[in-house]
This record gives C-alpha cells, sequence and structure tokens, in this order.
C-alpha cells in the first residue's frame, strides 16, 4: 500500500529568493506551506550575489514605468508586480531586520555587512511562517489530480515523499551557475502542463571574440574604463554607460554584462571610448598650428584612457607610422580614422562564457501564458510561476532580486 501524501495549502518548489519570500507571507497568513529544494544549502545564489553583499534591489524601480528596465518579449508584463511591491516595500522588510545597507550608484542598494543577512532574514520570515523545509529533496514527478474533496490539484514525488497540494509554485530559477544548483526543472514543468518556452540563454554574462589573443588584445587584460556599449538596432537597440573590464578571453564589467542581455549571436556591439567627444572632428579640427605628437594630442583630448590603452590602439598598422608624427602633419583622413576607432571600436561577439559564469539567463517560461496580477497560469488553475524562471530579465544592479520578491508576494497573495 502506497503512503497517504502530506498535504499542503502550497507546495514551493525552489527555496531561493522568490520561493522563500512566497512560502513566508503565506504561512503568515495561516496556511500551510512546505518548501522544496534538491539543494542541501539554501540561498546559495543570494550569498554569491553582488560579490557578496547582494544588490537586493534599486532605487531606480521606485516611481516610474519598470519595464525599461528587464528584458522579456513582454518586458509590462512586469508592472503590476513591481508597483504591487515595490524596492520601497523592500528596503522597510530589510529595515525592519535591523539589515544595514548602502546605496552604490545608480540606485544599487546593497548590505553593508554580508548577504548571508538577507538569506537569515527569509529564513527568519518563514520561521514566523511555520514553512516546512525539504532540502536535498529530489523531485521524480508531479502531477495533476482530479478535483478532490480536499481540494489537492497537485501531486509531487520525491525523494522526501509523497505530497500533495492545491497550489504549486514553481520558483526553480534560471540556468546560471548550475554548479551551485540551477536546473531547467521549471521548463520541463512548465512545457508538462502545456507552457511554451522562450529559449533560455545566458544573460548578465562575459562575451568572446574569436582571435583575442592573436589580436594582441589579451595584453590590455585588467583594463577597466568608463565606456558607452551598444548593440542592436530600431526597436531592438539597446546602450549602456558603464565600466567596461578587458579580460584574457574577451570584455567583461558592468558595460558588457548589461549588454550581453540584449545582445544576438551574429550581432555586433559597439564601445565608445570617448562619450562626451567626437574625437574625429576634434583632431581634424584641432590640428592647425599643432607641433606636439599625435600620441601626445590623443593624450590630450582623451586624459581618461589608460596609457596601456592607448599605446596599443596607436600600435596599430594603420596609425603606427603617424604616432610620432607632428599632430598638425598627419593628414585628415587618417584622424578622421583613428577618431572613428575610438568612438566606435565595433566588434563581432563569437559567444559568451555561458551559463557557467552567468548572473542571469533571457528566456523562459513564455508570460503572455501567465496572469500578471497573480503569476498563476493561464492553462493550468493553481499553477504559479515565480522569479527567473519566467522570461523577464532584469538588468544588473538589483533588479533581477526585487523581480523575485515581488512576482513572489503577487503569488503568495493570490493563493492566500
Ligand atoms: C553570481 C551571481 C550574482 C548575482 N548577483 C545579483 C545581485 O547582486 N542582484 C540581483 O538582483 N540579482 C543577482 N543575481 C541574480 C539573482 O541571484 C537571481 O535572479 C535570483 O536568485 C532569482 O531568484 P529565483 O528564486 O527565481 O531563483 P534562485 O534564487 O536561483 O532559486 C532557485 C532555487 O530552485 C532550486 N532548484 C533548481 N532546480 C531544482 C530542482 N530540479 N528541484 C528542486 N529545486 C530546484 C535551486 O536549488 C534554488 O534554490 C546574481 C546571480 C548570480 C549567479
Amino acid at each position: 500500500m502506497s503512503p497517504l501524501p502530506h498535504f499542503f495549502h502550497t507546495l514551493i518548489i525552489g527555496a531561493g529568493a522568490a520561493g522563500m519570500m512566497a512560502a513566508a507571507r503565506i504561512g503568515q497568513r495561516g496556511f500551510s506551506v512546505a518548501l522544496l529544494d534538491h539543494a542541501v544549502k539554501i540561498g546559495e545564489k543570494i550569498r554569491i550575489s553582488g560579490g557578496g553583499r547582494c544588490n537586493f534591489t534599486n532605487r531606480h524601480l521606485d516611481g516610474g514605468d519598470a519595464s525599461p528596465y528587464y528584458v522579456s518579449q513582454q518586458p509590462r508584463f512586469v508592472r503590476h508586480a513591481l508597483s504591487r511591491f515595490s524596492a520601497q516595500d523592500f528596503v522597510q522588510l530589510v529595515e525592519a531586520h535591523g539589515i544595514a545597507y548602502h546605496e552604490k550608484h545608480k540606485g544599487q542598494l546593497f548590505c553593508s555587512g554580508s548577504a548571508q543577512e538577507i538569506i537569515a532574514m527569509l529564513q527568519e520570515e518563514c520561521r514566523k511562517g511555520g514553512v516546512s523545509w525539504h532540502t536535498g529533496c529530489r523531485i521524480d514527478a508531479v502531477c495533476a489530480l482530479p478535483e478532490q474533496a480536499d481540494g489537492a490539484r497537485f501531486e509531487i514525488r520525491s525523494s522526501s515523499g509523497l505530497f500533495c497540494c492545491r497550489n504549486l509554485i514553481t520558483a526553480t530559477g534560471g540556468l546560471a551557475v548550475p554548479a551551485i544548483g540551477a536546473t531547467a526543472f521549471g521548463y520541463e514543468l512548465a512545457k508538462q502542463f502545456g507552457h511554451s518556452i522562450i529559449t533560455p540563454e545566458a544573460a548578465l554574462v562575459p562575451l568572446r571574440f574569436e582571435n583575442w589573443t592573436e589580436s594582441g588584445l589579451a595584453a590590455l587584460s585588467g583594463i577597466a574604463l568608463p565606456v558607452c556599449i551598444r548593440t542592436g538596432s530600431g526597436k531592438t537597440a539597446a546602450a549602456f554607460d558603464e565600466d567596461l573590464l578587458f579580460r584574457h578571453k574577451g570584455l567583461s564589467g558592468p558595460a558588457v554584462l548589461q549588454i550581453s542581455s540584449y545582445w544576438q549571436p551574429g550581432n555586433s556591439i559597439t564601445v565608445d571610448f570617448a562619450p562626451d567627444t567626437d574625437l574625429a572632428a576634434a583632431l581634424c579640427h584641432g590640428k592647425s598650428g599643432q607641433k606636439i605628437q599625435l600620441n601626445t594630442a590623443i593624450r590630450q583630448l582623451c586624459p581618461h584612457l589608460p596609457e596601456r590603452l592607448l599605446d596599443c590602439w596607436l600600435a596599430q598598422p594603420a596609425f603606427a607610422p603617424y604616432a610620432a608624427h607632428k599632430w598638425a602633419d598627419v593628414p585628415n583622413t587618417l584622424l578622421q580614422q583613428l577618431g572613428r576607432s575610438l568612438n566606435e571600436w565595433t566588434l563581432l561577439p563569437s559567444g559568451s562564457d555561458g551559463h557557467k559564469k552567468a548572473e542571469a539567463t533571457r528566456g523562459g517560461v513564455n508570460v503572455k501564458e501567465i496572469h500578471p496580477k497573480t503569476m498563476e497560469s493561464r492553462l493550468r488553475p493553481g499553477l504559479y510561476f515565480i522569479g527567473e524562471v519566467m522570461d523577464i530579465t532584469g538588468w544588473l544592479g538589483g533588479y533581477n532580486f526585487q523581480w523575485a520578491w515581488s512576482s513572489a508576494v503577487c503569488a503568495a497573495d493570490a493563493v492566500s
């Protein structure tokens, strides 16, 4: 005889940021709720986030339309949830727990101590709600039940036993960093219930380029500088003013992580090293009567560009013969070419570092099939999706965690 299943009003698969937030809220309203997670150690993504300080939200989300900060086939989907439970609402929770925080830049709020404090806060909220925990729990099967007298609509077979529940919330996140427990489980579950998946791809990820070492760019490894970076055109155009970091294998830093969420294979990216100056014009118009060398001129026009980068730039075959020439003697065609190369450095990425090194996943469960106010499936009553498993990817800067908190609150309020 098979054992009787444990009944819960709500079962949540995935005890990460969104799962814990939802569980705490449902439990505190007096409903029975359990969190199932295959990982033994909970909240690992929170622990490693923001360099160990967890950039838990962003102040820019308070006030206007939040959709420009999210990449999705339907970015407007985020609007309701992010106004229902705002960045300020999460800040109030953080303050209520006495967690010290500070704003870094561009509205980004970080713990002043450690990301562990956010995990402890969520665990404490879950404890107050009497949430049941099943960690190290392998999910073997999920099936829908015919409507039953006790209201159970789903049955879950797992290594921790048999469960049934009225509401099933999928909070299994995206594919970033499989080493700490990311899986495609949420997508498979969604497909099982008829949902479509927007192809998941690595986002907020360093980019790679062919012949990087051969072209001498690997030698620039370690250089960081502010740039404007762009990709796409028309409706798919994206641009960010952020810091760029040269690496041995390609480019990284906030500029590249941000643009990677918009970059499509086959498309180029363009880097502007001097966004405030039209260097072609400045070099041509300023040269008259100038006795200084071209390399000195460019240093004067772009004092923020690191020496190592400029040396490498001027060592390119097109510019090297003129680098030590008097500025006034350099032909305008060459000056224009040099200026444009620094204002519009165009590169064709060959790929990215992939899910292993990504901070997020773009794509996921198609939000057209989810109610934006409740996060409930439009195809299967009682089935919910929250957090990163959906086709919602935030910018770098606390936007992904805020999506996890806000979508969790919407689902929690809907089931309770
Ligand atoms: C290195 C790094 C740094 C980051 N820094 C920031 C930051 O500072 N600010 C920010 O806003 N965002 C940051 N992010 C993104 C942020 O961590 C995620 O967007 C957020 O954690 C998503 O929350 P979630 O609850 O949807 O998924 P997760 O927090 O990933 O939780 C998913 C849970 O589901 C569990 N799970 C997965 N598969 C299964 C399965 N088959 N069975 C059972 N359980 C399963 C996992 O073990 C995990 O506990 C960072 C991400 C990374 C990788």
